[in-house]
């Protein structure tokens, strides 16, 4: 497995792969790998010859009230767990490389998706993950990358970035990878006090709850979202948002007469987590 800290020196790597004729697929991450990521990396070895993963925390996906600073690096331990995998190329460049001082005067942004769920509260996020895939691809320039469908709306965003720049990747969508009692992983967990990791399966098992009440006929979104409040509350959770969503345009539905999104972001201590299920239909 090779690390590969410089932009240039990738761009030589993905033109010399191309050349070859291998398939190249990308799974881009933040590092402080768990489970979750590394299921998308087996999928990446599954879609294509050659496996590219990116390690980067990208400043300009955060705002500047949130987590940037203490998100968690372990890139040591991310390589050792990279490593007993099939992983061709690690691409881990540092902030300087990939925005070099001078600044950036592009980036990609969209005109509706980001209005809604987390885009709400997290003005900066969207247009932030959005130019650095973009920028990824263009560097690595997979076949295919592999997302997970956790960070549901970041999947439909890059999907719908795809589509509408002609960028000649296939998304591969990957289930959400879940702690044995329901929890999604995340590389936040470990910000969790011990007594909110007890606490906050709650969360799944509440949109499972809601997927439930609409197979058995339920319909009205206003009620089901009252319902999946009032039992995350009465767990200790406090909810930023919970919606009843069309799962493509991630519009608001008020009556769940075909499959919907089901998704919340709900804050355990200083934690914000975020989870959702596709139900009905
Ligand atoms: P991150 O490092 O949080 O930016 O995530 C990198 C990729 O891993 C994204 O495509 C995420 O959606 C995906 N991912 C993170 N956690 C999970 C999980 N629990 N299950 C599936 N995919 C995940």
């Amino acid at each position: 497995m090779n690390v590969v800290l410089s932009v240039a020196e990738m761009k030589e790597i993905a033109a010399k792969l191309r050349r070859a004729g291998e398939t190249v697929a990308l799974v881009p991450t933040m590092g402080a790998l768990h489970e979750g990521h590394l299921a998308l990396v087996r999928e990446a070895a599954r879609t294509s010859s050659r496996v590219v993963v990116s390690v980067f925390v990208n400043p300009t996906q955060f705002g500047p009230a949130e987590d940037f600073a203490r998100y968690p690096r372990d890139i040591e331990g991310d390589l050792r767990k990279l490593g007993a995998l099939k992983v061709d190329h690690v691409f881990a460049p540092d902030a300087a490389s990939m925005y070099p001082p001078g600044g950036s005067e592009t980036r990609v942004d969209l005109t509706r998706l980001p209005g809604h769920l987390c885009g709400l509260s997290r003005p900066h996020h969207f247009p932030g993950v959005a130019t650095v895939v973009l920028k990824l691809f263009n560097i690595c320039r997979p076949d295919a990358a592999v997302f997970g469908l956790k960070d549901y709306q970041q999947v439909r965003v890059i999907e719908r970035m795809v589509a509408d720049l002609d960028v000649p990747v296939r998304i591969v969508r990957h289930p959400t990878v879940r702690e044995p009692d329901g929890l999604a992983m995340s590389s936040r967990n470990r910000y969790l006090s011990a007594e909110d990791r007890a606490k906050a399966p709650v969360i799944f098992a509440t949109l499972k709850h809601l997927a439930d009440a609409i197979a058995r006929g339920e319909r009205d979104a206003a009620r089901l979202i009252e319902l999946a409040r009032g039992r995350i509350s009465d767990a200790g959770g406090s909810v930023e948002y919970l919606a009843v969503a069309d799962p493509d345009t991630l519009d608001d539905v008020a009556v769940a007469d075909r499959p919907v999104l089901i998704a919340a972001a709900v804050r355990f201590g200083g934690t914000r987590l975020i989870d959702n299920v596709v139900a009905g239909g």
